[in-house]
């Protein structure tokens, strides 16, 4: 399988996989409100403001978007305005460090809570690969599918910018 490609499967998207296969599916049949949501827009002030710094936002192939890079130590990370964890952000780490290894470029990551003031360390481990590989056919399933995945249970989508789509 070529796995970068048809349907590409985008970081964000392997977020979404974990988060609801909903919000994977309309995301990626570009059905698009990330615009309208408040908590995207305190997404990006937050980063703007803590890591003004930095190299900022690397786009690969219009696929995966870093953050920023620490160029002296090899380290890619990623920053989530959520207070709180969720696997997804753990395997949109994984995903990407995976991605860059394909192109023979090896990294760690780091995802930067700035709202938690911590930071949590990611790497490739053992059998995580596989895993990885696993995720993308499943991506690739759920989206070319013509069924739109039912609704989660509504704790999950707080901050949902597909909210109103979903509930009104
Ligand atoms: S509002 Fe809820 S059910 Fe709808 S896409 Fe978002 S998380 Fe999924």
């Amino acid at each position: 399988m070529m796995i970068f490609e048809n349907p590409r499967v985008t970081g964000v998207m392997i977020n979404y996989y974990f988060h609801c296969k909903r919000q994977l599916w309309l995301f990626a049949n570009q059905i698009e409100m990330e615009h309208s949501s408040d908590l995207v827009l305190i997404g990006k002030i937050l980063s703007n403001s803590f890591y003004k710094d930095k190299q900022k936002e690397i786009k690969i192939e219009d696929l995966i978007a870093i953050d920023w890079l620490n160029f002296e130590d090899g380290v890619i990370h990623e920053v989530k305005k959520s207070d709180s964890f969720e696997e997804g952000h753990i395997w949109q780490v994984k995903y990407y460090i995976f991605y860059l290894k394909k192109k023979g470029v090896m990294v760690k990551g780091k995802i930067n809570y700035p709202k938690l003031r911590v930071v949590r360390d990611v790497e490739l481990e053992y059998g995580d690969e596989g895993r990885i590989n696993e995720i993308l056919s499943d991506i690739i399933k759920i989206v070319r599918s013509e069924e739109v995945p039912k609704r989660e249970d509504k704790k999950k989508c707080r901050g949902c910018s597909y909210f109103e789509l979903c509930w009104t």
